[in-house]
């Protein structure tokens, strides 16, 4: 028996109880991993809400990211022995001291990275990987807008955007958290609660406005973020902090200029082993030279999931957020 957060109904985060739960013996293809550390993101409060349906239904073990030792090895698993430092990011169950797991969903930890810093930054740091580097190619030719800079993805997109020679521009919701965006190395920050954002990305831009928009607000910034964007930008909706965006009419990415609009998430993008370790490694190698460092903002113990949720969704947390185990 383990210690976990199980959510039995879905709700707001006094649904998650601190339980002991069987873990069970891996399968075919399976690894059985204790965790070490455990990567808390945003989207672990949509499957909590019932906003995204948990994989397997309910009752389920909630988050998404861990890094741990493997301790047993299933059948026809080559890759993985017991003893490996391993990590995933995207596979739900996560909030446990132990749990059984798919190997194809495993990256090995390299030895001269920590695993605090690989649970704090695997998913977010993929995440950026892809949206910098495949969903939109961006150079030092283009300006950016990147929502809740301050944020988990937001910290490591601002370092990430700065390495690739951008212009970017970040938005936040308090003065504290613009510096901390303008310490990741964003080109301009703005207070959203005190300047319009859409009317001060077109100052700054002198009227030209940005090449791309990377929105994982939702509800409360569209469509204005679409504003932003020059003719022919591309929209990339890659959340719903606020609230999922509403129906809208197609058309409108053409009255507001030819616009591009795409909806990503990092599982088609680590779909295949060689995707997954590409993706990873060139995280790896931002976080190796320097490039992105990964700033842990909090860390709750397991046994408060409850607390930590409360402070993500209060807006409280900047950075990356652990759960300790
Ligand atoms: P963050 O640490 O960025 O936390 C969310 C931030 O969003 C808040 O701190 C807050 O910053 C801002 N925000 C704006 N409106 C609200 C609101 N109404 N309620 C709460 N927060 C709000 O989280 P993560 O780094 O974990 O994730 C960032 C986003 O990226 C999430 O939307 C997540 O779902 C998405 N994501 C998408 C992935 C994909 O592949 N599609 C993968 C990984 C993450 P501020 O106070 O500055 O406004």
């Amino acid at each position: 028996m383990v210690k976990a957060i199980v959510v039995r109904k879905t709700g707001g985060p006094e649904v998650m109880s601190f339980e002991e739960i069987e873990v069970g013996e891996p399968g075919p293809g399976e690894v059985r991993l204790r965790h070490t550390a455990i990567g808390v993101n945003f989207i672990d409060t949509y499957y909590r809400k019932g906003l995204y349906p948990a994989p397997a239904g309910l009752p389920f073990v909630p988050g998404a990211e861990a890094v741990g030792i493997v301790d047993k090895a299933g059948e026809g698993v080559v890759q993985f022995r017991p003893g490996d430092r391993v990590a995933y990011a995207g596979s739900v169950g996560a909030y446990a001291e132990a749990r059984v797991i798919d190997s194809r969903k495993l990256v090995r930890i390299p030895d001269d990275i920590d695993g605090y810093t690989v649970a704090a930054s695997l998913l977010k740091g993929m995440t950026v990987q892809y949206l910098l580097r495949q969903t939109f190619k961006v150079t030092r030719d283009h300006t950016v807008l990147f929502h809740a800079g301050a944020g988990g993805v937001g910290q490591i997109a601002g370092q990430w955007l700065k390495s690739l020679g951008a212009t970017s521009i970040a938005t936040v919701g308090s003065d504290e958290k613009a510096e901390i965006a303008r310490a990741c190395g964003y080109t301009h920050v703005i207070n959203y609660r005190k300047e319009d954002f859409v009317a001060r990305v077109d100052e700054i831009t002198g009227g030209a406005k940005c090449d791309v928009v990377y929105d994982s607000v939702g509800k409360d910034t569209f469509p204005a973020s679409l504003d932003c964007l020059k003719p022919r930008g591309l929209f990339v909706s890659f959340g719903n902090s606020s609230g999922p965006v509403a129906e809208f009419n197609l058309g409108i990415l053409s009255q507001k200029g030819s616009l591009y609009a795409t909806r990503p998430t990092l599982a088609h993008y680590t779909a295949t082993r060689a995707d997954l370790d590409a993706c990873a490694e060139d995280l790896f190698e931002q976080i190796r030279t320097g490039a992105v460092t990964i700033n842990v903002g909090q860390k709750f113990p397991l046994a408060e999931a409850v607390a930590c949720h409360k402070a993500m969704e209060a807006r409280e947390t900047v950075g990356s957020t652990l759960l300790t185990v």
